[in-house]
């Protein structure tokens, strides 16, 4: 008999159609978006609860003085590195840590100082127009209110989450490409858009981790969960994660086992 129709008879069985309508496992391939995350519950908390052992108080790595110098540089780090922001505004947030400051400053020499950065024509004039926006309706400070920061020039929902987490303590999570990536890569957050993924985050993120989730994600994709290509061999969560780019090694990375032993003993717990 001709194996074409081996393989053919082979499919009417009743074990092959059952196996034909059965539900596939919640493991997508690469760049497919799943419907709902890959963990449950309980190891979602283990996953944030290494995060944490790993790295008890994340934090990011934009430097800025105030609530403004901190907005100015999120809005600056658009399509641009921390590091290059960094460069970029240690002289400028010397000579103007206020909107004041800044407008008088003009936006000829803002552009100046931020030169090296992506965009810095477009930049500049944000940053000198959310200035006198600031002045105009806030009285010159930093509003604590989703609404109103994305109503300033260069300012969208995941500026203002950042703004809103790291100045003003709110568990939002801003969604930038390392979190977009994440979310869909380990399947924790699934989504087609940062909104969407954002929600997911909201919702699969154990409340006791809100505050420092975005912290956690962002350092873990910047450095340990790639774009081009994860090291695994680096990672605290190896053996919970699901995502079928994770590599195959015939042993759990020390790191991951020596937090998982952290997590057990309970020695970075949050209540310590
Ligand atoms: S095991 Fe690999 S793919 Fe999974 S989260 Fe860690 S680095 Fe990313």
């Amino acid at each position: 008999m001709a194996i074409s129709k081996i393989t053919k008879q082979a499919a009417k069985t009743p074990k092959a159609k059952a196996a034909k309508t059965r539900k596939a496992p919640s493991v997508a391939e690469p760049g497919k978006v799943l419907k709902r995350p890959r963990y449950t519950r309980a190891e979602t908390l283990e996953i944030f609860q290494r995060f944490h052992a790993d790295n008890p108080e994340p934090k990011g790595e934009l430097d800025y003085v105030n609530a403004f110098t901190l907005l100015v540089a999120v809005v600056l780090s658009a399509q641009a590195t921390d590091v290059g922001v960094n460069r970029a505004t240690k002289t400028l947030f010397q000579i103007a840590d206020t909107p004041e400051k800044m407008v008088a400053l003009g936006e000829d020499r803002v552009r100046e100082e931020i030169r090296t950065i992506g965009l810095f024509k477009t930049k500049a004039k944000n940053v000198i127009l959310l200035s006198e926006q600031l002045i105009r309706d806030h009285g010159g400070e930093v509003p604590d209110d989703r609404e109103a920061l994305e109503l300033l020039p260069g300012v969208g929902r995941k500026t203002a989450n950042v703004v809103l987490n790291i100045y003003f303590g709110h568990p939002t999570i801003a969604v930038d490409t390392h979190l977009f990536r994440l979310g869909n890569r380990i399947g924790i957050a699934p989504g087609k858009t940062p909104l969407e993924v954002e929600k997911a985050m909201e919702k699969a993120v154990p409340m006791e981790f809100s505050l420092h989730a975005h912290h956690w994600l962002i350092l873990h994709g910047r450095y340990i969960c790639k774009a081009r290509k994860p090291e695994c061999r680096r990672c605290v969560i190896y053996d919970l994660c699901r995502s079928p780019e994770r590599e195959h090694f015939d042993a759990i990375p020390e790191i991951a086992l020596k937090t998982a032993a952290l997590v057990a003993a309970g020695k970075t717990c949050l209540d310590d």
